[in-house]
């Protein structure tokens, strides 16, 4: 349920009504920033009725929310949540692209990646220093050395960093040095994870588990907004199919669906989507399109030395090329994407026909 106060409520008025939702045993949640004062009531198991709480003081109207995601759900926020880390917005009218390394592997392969993709208009920097791989015998990250470099990284170019956790210690040490954590799709109904994940008060990017259902994935989301950490961004990784031309199947359909159920960002990630480098930009550009707060890709200089996900990783020509196009996108959709090669980049591409790669 969702209690929405009058307006104006007083403060007292506001706080009465949260008192009586736990001494009922429930849970109040303030929900944030929308332009009416609302109180989200979680775990009431009929504790406390509509009529109770309709009949205290200052109450406006009871909404019942009828989706199995509660603090998630567009019926307890109409208004689109918005992250802003710095001068980053991700959730409003800009496309925002978080590109670089599958993995961090030296202070000197991140930066160069880092000043490459910077200089094209990405926002945000990823690289992983937890690595979750398949094999045991595959490269499994620095780990807090890696994290270092990204703490370098952000000091150096001014971007905003992005990581994955993979255990509660990684979590703790990610959001020391990064600016956003990252719970893989392996992890997504990691719920002891996700708890944890509430508990920082960084923004945490929840990539869609590779069997997990747009429920199931909302549901991991409210695992970590009941804790009161209430800046989750989605990402669509694609899911496991009988498909074998591609590494997974990216489904694009799940952003317009999400984008109308729940008020919570969502970004598309084609490299993990696809697996192979030269699908990546299409399916960048058509993340964009069918409505994406934003894009990650994978960015290498050297793909073929690279110790993870080499086949998925664009090159820096490559990026600056799908940065060029997204502008172009972004322009026809009425948003915008910031970066201070971009406005070149639209000058460069006005007029000329056929300027998609292919
Ligand atoms: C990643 O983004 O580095 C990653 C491992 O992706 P996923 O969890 O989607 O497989
Ligand atoms: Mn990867």
């Amino acid at each position: 349920m969702l209690v929405v106060m009058g307006q104006p409520a007083t403060r007292e008025q506001i706080e009465h009504v949260i008192a009586e939702i736990e001494r009922h045993g429930a849970q109040a949640h303030s929900i944030p920033g929308d332009s009416r004062v609302a109180i989200g009531v979680t775990n009431h198991h009929g504790r406390i009725s509509r009529d109770q709480l309709q009949a205290l003081p200052g109450v406006s109207t009871i909404v019942p929310i009828t989706r199995p995601f509660k603090l998630a759900s567009r019926e307890t926020r109409q208004a689109r949540t918005v992250i802003q880390i710095g001068d980053v917005r991700i959730g409003g009218d800009e496309v925002v692209v978080i590109a670089g390394p599958c993995a961090i592997e030296s202070a000197d392969q991140a930066m160069t990646i880092a000043h490459a993709v910077r200089q094209a208009g990405a926002r945000i920097y990823r690289g992983g220093a937890y690595k979750p791989r398949t094999s045991p015998y595959s490269f499994q990250g620095l780990g807090r050395p890696g994290l270092e470099i990204l703490a370098r990284v952000r000091r150096e170019t001014g971007l905003v960093t992005i990581s994955e956790a993979v255990d509660n210690e990684s979590l703790d040490l990610v959001a020391e040095y990064c600016d956003i954590v990252q719970i893989g799709a392996r992890n997504m109904q990691n719920f002891s994870l996700l708890t944890h994940a509430g508990r920082t008060r960084k923004p945490v990017m929840l990539k869609r588990g590779m069997s997990a259902t747009i429920e199931e994935w909302l549901l991991a989301a409210e695992y970590i907004m009941m804790e009161g950490n209430h800046q989750v961004i989605l990402c669509e990784r694609g899911v496991r199919t009988f498909a074998q031309h591609t590494r997974n199947t990216l489904d694009l359909s799940a952003v317009p669906t999400v984008r109308w159920i729940s008020h919570l960002p969502v970004v598309v990630d084609p490299s993990h989507g696809t697996g192979r480098r030269e699908k990546v930009t299409p399916l960048a550009r058509a993340g964009v399109a069918v409505g994406a707060d934003g894009i990650m890709v994978e960015v290498h200089h050297k793909p073929e030395e690279a110790l993870s996900d080499g086949e998925q990783a664009l090159t820096p020509e490559m990026f600056d090329q799908l940065m060029w196009e997204l502008g172009i996108i972004v322009q026809a959709l009425g948003r915008k994407i910031e970066g201070p090669a971009v406005g070149y980049q639209l000058r460069r591409g006005l007029g000329v026909t056929g300027v998609f790669s292919s």
